[in-house]
């Protein structure tokens, strides 16, 4: 019975490497290639079309019909020159991954054939039938309609034959039903908060712009493997499994060679990725067996997240090409590191000017610290939310596990720029307006050159670290779209910005000196938000405990963090920013409990049927060889020297009736918790009772498998082991 495991092990270890067909040309030469970008647009649209568009483009402002028909009929062109027969409208909508509905070209000519036609309307705007997908009541079902609406700012792609226009998907009456939408908004305040206060330092600044580089974390396994592992097919992790002898404990993978199977992989990734414009830079190997990092150069945070999903489902698709399954689960195999995708972020201003970058002026220094110290009043009043923006169910499996950031945000500044803050916060006013006088803005600033971030000191454990020109929030999800993070986080940045702003204006209209404003207005803010400056040892009881007294949020239920939200402090932070209205939060939340509960649910389906038809059934075969050896022992050796050759086999068999009675039981109670949650209407209350009453019984359960898994005869264990699903030759 276990020949399928060996079968299926031999078949992984034997495989070697798919070739990979490298272009002719070298990247700079197909790169962007099946992108409709602006060196495209050009050639295939009339100039004044092409001027329009940029224009809408730059200053967002919307399109007119016309001009929507004029880029249509370009953008189709350029589609047929390079082989699309199909077009789609693209989305995020509140799921994993994104949608698609592909429609031909097609159109009857009124003589019988067809012709390929494609209109601006149809650019423009469509209507999914969207009944089906997450809404959290928003729509009714016969008010099934939803719309999708071109978003202009990122550009259309090719992917196998199909060009997929980029677009939002909000509801009839206009609430977002996806995670473009509120993105784009909170871009927006960002911008428009951001722009006001780097006027501050530089007049002639027009925009800021969010930037976003991320790093995906997964892990590969052999797709024999992958198949025979019904977990991994259905969640996407393994419910059960012992951990094998050898894992990460000789930090030997990180950074290691790749192997040649996983190389062809990432090179066949890369030539693809290039193709569709994504620049993608670094692959290594992370710290896990099998697990790797994908990471491309940063880009305007938009454009960086359509990008982040592309790739997500480009690698997919890839890595069966090279009889691979991807897996973005943050916590695929208990026991060593999950994946996360760290979200690196940043702001800079169309004048070129990056603004967390420490400069080498005092004047340079001041608008590093401006911005600096808002986002850390940002990340501090809304601490709660932006842990609620990267918990999932799937997250929550590697959040507060030892190798991962815990489950509360702080944020990691370094010493240097610890040092410049105290300094700031420690001088009086006099001090500094003194010196403002003599050479500008000076003292607390003369501190400042030595902001010379030093790559070294880095911290792996915080959730959210200044790494040299920019914060490193590092507890999103592998699996996570990055809009949920980076909605939260653009919006707190924005909100706290305008309030900042005001503020200063508040000092200036009291007849203040505008840098005296500031500087004041910094040194308050400092003095409220120094809390979430955290530069130990993230990993720590010790900071679990400090973290409570400082006030940060410590919860670690998934269901109740994402209470955060709902809280008043963020439903008006949304609101000020025109990122959600309330019925958006309220909608978004029973999506994400409702979520919650299906994940758990599938789990636990899963490890049921797992732990009672593979399990037991093989565990109950081996010890009755055992029983039967027994007998026949006794029988060779009758009396007191028999009892001593079977004592230890009795002693297993023993043990293993012990774990399968514990494993029959809590299936059971498993199922009657779930029967119990199911009852329960109300989508946060059924989530928490997952949470509480469902999840414990699946460790349990857990447990007492992976310890059967090393009793039983290796030879009948069913499913291939950590040892086998984990270690690519
Ligand atoms: P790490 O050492 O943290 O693993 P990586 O090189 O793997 O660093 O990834 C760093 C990521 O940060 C890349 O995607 C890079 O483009 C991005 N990045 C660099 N500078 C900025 C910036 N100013 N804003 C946003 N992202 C940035
Ligand atoms: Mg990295």
């Amino acid at each position: 019975m276990s020949s399928l495991r060996f079968k299926v092990v031999e078949e992984a270890f034997d495989r070697k490497a798919v070739p990979v067909k490298t272009p002719a040309e070298r990247p700079e030469e197909y790169y962007g290639k099946a992108v409709f970008g602006r060196s495209t647009m050009f050639r295939y649209l009339p100039r004044d079309t092409y001027d329009a568009l940029i224009r809408a483009i730059e200053d967002k402002t919307p399109i007119s019909r016309d001009l929507a028909d004029s880029v249509a009929e370009g953008m189709k062109r350029w589609a047929i020159d390079n082989g699309a027969r199909h077009y789609t409208h693209w989305f995020h909508p509140l799921t994993d991954g994104t949608a698609e509905k592909h429609d031909a070209f097609v159109e009857h000519d009124g003589k019988g054939g067809v012709v390929e036609e494609f209109s601006g309307k149809l650019l423009v705007q469509q209507e999914p039938d969207a009944s089906s997908f997450p809404n959290g009541g928003i729509r009714n079902t016969f008010e099934a309609r939803g719309y999708s609406a071109w978003d202009i700012s990122s550009p259309a792609f090719i992917v196998d034959g199909t060009l997929c226009i980029p677009t939002i998907f909000i509801s009839y009456t206009g609430e977002s039903l996806d995670y473009k939408t509120p993105l784009l908004r909170a871009l927006n305040a960002v911008d428009v908060a951001a722009t006001k206060v780097a006027r501050y330092f530089d007049p002639e600044v027009k925009h800021v712009k969010s930037y976003l580089g991320w790093e995906q974390e997964y892990f590969l396994v052999d797709e024999a493997l992958y198949a025979a592992r019904p977990d991994l097919v259905m969640t996407g992790r393994t419910l059960m499994g012992h951990e094998s002898a050898k894992n990460q404990q000789l930090e030997d993978h990180y950074f290691g060679a790749i192997p040649s199977r996983v190389e062809a992989f990432m090179l066949d990734l890369e030539i693809e990725a290039h193709k569709l414009g994504i620049p993608l830079k670094t692959r290594h190997n992370e710290v896990a067996p099998n697990q790797f990092e994908f990471a491309p150069i940063y880009e305007e945070t938009n454009l960086a997240n359509d990008h982040n999903l592309l790739v997500m489902s480009l690698m997919d698709e890839v890595a069966r090409r090279h009889h691979f399954h991807v897996l973005f689960h943050e916590k695929p195999f208990a026991g060593i590191n999950g994946s996360g995708k760290h979200n690196n972020w940043s702001l800079g201003t169309d004048r070129g000017a990056m603004l967390f970058a420490p400069g080498k002026s005092p004047a340079d220094n001041l608008q590093f610290l401006t911005f600096t110290v808002n986002v850390m009043a940002a990340v501090h009043t809304h601490n709660a939310l932006l842990k609620a923006s990267i918990m999932s169910a799937t997250n929550s499996h590697r959040l507060g596990a030892n190798e991962a950031p815990p489950a509360i945000i702080s944020i990691f500044t370094g010493k240097a720029v610890e040092r410049a803050l105290a300094a700031l916060a420690s001088s009086t006013t006099e001090e500094l307006s003194g010196l403002a006088t003599k050479e500008g803005i000076s003292l607390g600033l003369n501190q400042i050159p030595e902001i010379l971030v030093d790559n070294t000191d880095r911290n792996r454990t915080s959730p959210f670290a200044f790494t040299g020109n920019r914060f490193e929030f590092r507890a999103v999800g592998s699996s996570a779209n990055c809009a949920s993070a980076m909605i939260a986080l653009n919006a707190a940045v924005a909100d706290q910005l305008e309030l900042f702003h005001a503020a200063v204006e508040r000092r200036v209209a009291d007849g203040a000196d505008r840098h005296d404003a500031i500087i004041d207005e910094l040194r308050s803010l400092i003095g409220q938000c120094e809390t979430i400056q955290f530069n130990g040892n993230g990993y720590s009881d010790e900071w679990k405990a400090e973290a409570a007294r400082r006030g940060l949020d410590c919860e670690t239920s998934a269901p109740k963090i994402f209470d955060a939200y709902l809280s008043e402090q963020s439903i008006e932070m949304f609101g000020r920013t025109g990122v959600f209205s309330k019925v958006e939060l309220e909608a978004r939340n029973e999506v994400k409990w409702e979520m919650y509960t299906k994940k758990v649910q599938i789990e636990a389906r899963v490890l049921g049927d797992l732990a009672i038809n593979h399990v037991v059934p093989v565990a109950t075969r081996y010890q009755s060889m055992l029983v039967d050896n027994v007998v026949k022992l006794k029988s060779l050796f009758p009396g007191v020297k028999g009892a001593k050759v079977v004592a230890h086999d009795l002693e297993t068999i023993e043990k293993m009736s012990a774990h399968m009675d514990i494993i029959k039981t809590e299936v059971d109670a498993m199922v009657e918790a779930r029967k119990r949650a199911n009852r329960i209407d109300d989508q946060r209350e059924r989530a928490i009772a997952y949470h509480d009453t469902v999840v414990p019984s699946m460790e349990t359960i857990r447990r007492h498998i992976d310890k059967l898994e090393l009793m039983v005869d290796n030879e009948m264990w069913p499913l291939p082991k950590y040892r086998e699903l984990l270690f690519i030759r």
